[in-house]
């Protein structure tokens, strides 16, 4: 068993933490947010009153947080991790954000020793807590080799898309492509429901064509098709707008560096600005379906 720090105990931390603590580890945990933490002390981590406490004799320092600025505050800002970390510790980030950062972040923290991987997953809070997820590591081999058996107690499938950075290249590449599907979703459901379709019949039928598809199955945007999602609890997240509009983001920014045409990308991601305008960022991604309703 390891010692772990765990470090960003939001929708998708806390459980992953929670399967770690379940698999035996000796976990070690910090948040901004002391009730998550204390949460989390009662499930048996050891809670610690800052993130340089997380690190002390840690094997792994894993980090789940929301974007690229608070993953170099948290490991090169001021007072950060890198002048704290052992030289035997193995740090995996698994937030999503831009591969540039996760390079810095990682080529700055291996110039001293100290290893790292991009570990972003994919599988949402559902994946997350029935330890599902699939992770997409970007490191070199040994690395991969290490962090692996960590990994399988919060996943599934565990993928090396190859270097340092290229963990994240993957995952935004899957965001853009979900992003267009949850869209794609929303307004032929929605055009069904205009012509007196019953929502549930039209996904089971879609569900067993050609239109079938991982949000149909799994996170259904319609509320009332499927329970327990989020579009079925007021499109309480979940995954935010927010985050999904920063992926997004991303996934021009990588286009553009690539010469890649992402025409769709380019709608989707105007799409979900728009229902960040509309004051929808906090609620989960799905109720872009919302923007789509015949009011
Ligand atoms: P979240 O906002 O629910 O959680 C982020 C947590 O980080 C919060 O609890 C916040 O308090 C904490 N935090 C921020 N800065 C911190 C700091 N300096 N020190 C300690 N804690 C800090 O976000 P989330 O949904 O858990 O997503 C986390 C990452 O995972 C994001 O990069 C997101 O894009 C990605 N992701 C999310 C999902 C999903 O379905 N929610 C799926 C795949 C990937």
């Amino acid at each position: 068993m390891a010692k772990i720090g765990f470090i960003g105990l939001g929708n998708m931390g806390a459980p992953m933490a929670r399967n770690l603590i379940k698999a035996g580890h000796e976990v070690q945990v910090f948040d901004l947010n002391q009730h998550v933490v204390s949460q989390l002390a009662e499930e048996g981590a050891t809670a610690c009153k800052n993130a340089v406490d997380v690190t002390v004799d840690a094997q792994f320092v894993i980090s789940m947080l929301p974007a690229a600025k608070h993953v170099q505050q948290l490991y090169l800002g001021e007072n950060g991790l890198i002048e704290c970390l052992s030289q035997d510790t193995l740090v995996i980030d698994c937030s999503t954000i831009d591969a540039a950062s996760a390079k810095h972040v990682g080529e700055t923290l291996e110039s001293k020793g100290i290893s790292f991987v991009d570990a972003p997953v994919s599988g949402g809070v559902a994946g997350a807590a029935a330890g599902t997820l699939t992770f997409i590591v970007g490191g070199d081999d040994a690395h991969f080799e290490a962090v692996k058996p960590i990994l399988e107690n919060m996943g599934k499938n565990i993928f090396h898309a190859g270097a340092m950075g290229a963990g994240q290249v993957a995952k935004i590449c899957n965001n853009m492509l979900l992003s267009i599907l949850m869209a794609g979703t929303s307004e032929a459901i929605q055009m069904g429901i205009n012509h007196g379709l019953d929502p549930k019949v039209l996904s089971d039928i879609m569900l067993s064509s050609s239109g079938r598809n991982w949000t149909l199955e799994l996170y259904n945007p319609c509320p009332g098709v499927i329970d327990s999602v989020p579009s079925s609890n007021n499109y309480e997240p979940g995954f935010m707008v927010d985050l999904m509009a920063k992926d997004l983001g991303l996934a021009m920014e990588a286009a553009q560096h690539s010469g890649s045409a992402t025409p769709l990308g380019a709608l989707s991601k105007n799409l979900y600005t728009l229902l960040q305008n509309q004051g929808a960022g906090k609620q989960d991604f799905s109720s872009i379906f919302t923007l789509f309703e015949k009011k």
